[in-house]
């Protein structure tokens, strides 16, 4: 096969896997990463709290699916092809071994991100690719569609050596056989021009994976609490998600509520994040189950304090909480309960509303929803419906996932396909 010369734009997670799998089949093609920023792989540095959350335990590619609230249906296709066991598989092969949390999220055994960053450098390394910094791509030029104009050749097709022409900030223009964007999240579609005169759309890009500020401040007095099994539910939305949640100054944070706002990201950005959330504390209970449990409550706790027996396993400082909202006095015996305070603590406990104005992203595995329309994208190859031997990876597609390892999963998974295609595998 003849040497082919390949453009990988973006030097973060799906840019560098990319890069790294075409050399791997072709180890003597020429192949360039172009960086705009000075810095690479600044995203795998700080992710997973410096850990970098790799991947997830989830061999069940309907399970996996499950996890990404758009690109579902796109993914399926891809997943069959290159999922978490290959992922794991890659990196033990290149002497990254990963381990997994008790919630299934898998990192490098020495927690440290740069680990994977020392992985990608060594193998860059190895395969001589070229990795080019401060290299902004401003503009792609497909060669094969521009027609010669100099007087007496008009509309003559002219046939240039390779496929496209990528115009870079302050520098000659590089030409490729193909192209791989893997530019990450957030795309401005003014700042991508050219690929809207491809034909391609740009989903309208929202935050993703934040917490919530709420207005009522009483709550976070609570600041610190964290309940281990609770379930959240943005008002008027039929998502919700159970598992960690945590008080913070803001309002609510925690697993459960930064996955919900995945789930949710739309819709809460069409409303200025302005809303209500309904947390369930308890989890394993609905309003009514829990007015049928009370009975034995009341039976089993009659002569205890309310205030010391907390049949929920909630922190002290909750359950205390709920108490006095519902009015109840902490050395109110179980037994001597009114059933009006009862029936108010039943529904705090079960349906605890709070409204919310804002997000917060603090440290959070921030990413956008929103990216390349999938309609003009084949699931398959990663190639471009539209321009032959143009090719996507990584969050620039309009796919996301809750936090887990699921959005560099998505980056492995698609840069791996970009690849083989290109490689003409
Ligand atoms: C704080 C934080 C923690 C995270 N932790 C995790 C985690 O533990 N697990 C997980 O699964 N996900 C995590 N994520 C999400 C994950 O980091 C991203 O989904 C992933 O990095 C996307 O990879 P990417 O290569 O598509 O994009 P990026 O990593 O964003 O890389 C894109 C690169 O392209 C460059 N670029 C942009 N435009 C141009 C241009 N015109 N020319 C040249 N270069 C350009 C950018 O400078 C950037 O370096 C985290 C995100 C954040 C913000």
């Amino acid at each position: 096969m003849e040497k082919k010369k390949i453009i990988v734009v973006g030097g973060g997670a799906a840019g560098f896997f990319c890069a790294i799998q075409i050399a791997e089949l072709h180890p003597h093609w020429e192949i360039s990463i172009l960086e705009k920023t000075n810095k690479l792989l600044s995203k795998v540095k700080v992710s997973g709290g410096g850990r970098c959350n790799v991947t997830h335990a989830c061999p069940d590619i309907e399970m996996l699916l499950q996890k990404y609230p758009r690109g579902t249906r796109f993914l399926k296709k891809a997943f069959y092809q290159f999922a978490t066991q290959n992922t794991i598989e890659w990196f033990k092969n290149n002497s990254v071994e990963l381990h997994t949390e008790k919630d299934g999220r898998m990192f490098p055994t020495t927690n440290s991100s740069d680990t994977i960053i020392d992985c990608f450098l060594r193998k860059v390394h190895q395969y001589k690719i070229q990795v080019l910094t401060q290299h902004e791509v401003l503009d792609v030029q497909n060669n094969n569609w521009s027609t010669d104009i100099t007087e007496g050749n008009e509309n003559k097709e002219n046939k240039v050596q390779k496929n496209f022409s990528i115009q870079l900030q302050g520098r000659e223009p590089i030409q490729a056989d193909a192209i791989c964007l893997a530019t990450g999240g957030m795309l401005k579609s003014d700042r991508l021009k050219w690929l809207t005169n491809f034909g391609h759309t740009i989903v309208d890009p929202v935050p993703s994976l934040f917490t919530f500020n709420t207005v009522d401040k009483k709550i976070t007095t609570l600041m610190g609490v964290a309940v281990d099994r609770a379930s959240i539910q943005w008002r008027g939305n039929k998502n919700f998600e159970v598992g960690p949640l945590l008080i913070t100054h803001w309002g609510i944070s925690g697993p459960a509520a930064i996955k919900l706002s995945a789930w949710c990201a739309r819709e809460m950005a069409a409303t200025n994040y302005e809303g209500a959330i309904q947390i369930n504390w308890t989890s394993n209970f609905n309003e009514s189950t829990l007015k049928m449990e009370w009975i034995n409550f009341r039976m089993d706790f009659g002569k205890r304090e309310m205030g010391s027996k907390n049949p929920f396993e909630l922190p002290q400082r909750l359950w205390h909480f709920l108490l006095g909202e519902a009015g109840i006095a902490l050395n109110t015996k179980w037994a001597d309960l009114k059933s009006t305070n009862q029936q108010v603590l039943i529904q705090l406990l079960t349906r605890t509303t709070l409204d919310i104005k804002g997000k917060t992203t603090f440290k959070e595995e921030f990413v956008t929803c929103g990216g390349v329309d999938l309609k003009d994208i084949d699931a398959q190859t990663m190639e471009s419906k539209l321009v032959p031997g143009l090719h996507f990876a990584g969050e620039m597609m309009d796919v996301d996932g809750i936090t887990g390892g699921f959005n560099f999963q998505h980056a492995w998974t698609s840069g791996w396909l970009a690849a083989q295609h290109m490689a003409g595998q």
